[in-house]
């Protein structure tokens, strides 16, 4: 680690979808549990997160570019069967 200071005044986040940076707030953090992608809505799960814009759009997006797996540092592919479900309910 160099280079770089934990910037915790400014919660910025990118999306692995669009690659927007945003406020961690306007953002879903996504973890990996067994191989599947799990939304954290209440932000209290364990792990390496990701972070994506709660729209079909940015997540699909991110799924194609495989960008979970490589966020997450795990071997892909994973199932985002969940995530679609919440963003889908979430999205407008
Ligand atoms: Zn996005």
């Amino acid at each position: 680690m160099s280079g770089q200071t934990r910037a915790s005044c400014c919660p910025e986040r990118t999306c692995v979808g669009c690659r927007q940076r945003s406020a961690r707030d306007g953002l879903l953090r996504v973890v990996v549990i067994e191989g599947r992608c799990v939304p954290d809505l209440r932000g209290t799960l364990p792990g390496r997160g990701a972070y994506v814009h709660p729209t079909t759009v940015c997540l699909e997006l991110a799924v194609r570019r495989r960008a979970f797996p490589r966020a997450l540092r795990v071997q892909g592919p994973l199932d985002v069967g969940e995530l679609r479900r919440v963003v889908g309910q979430t999205a407008p």
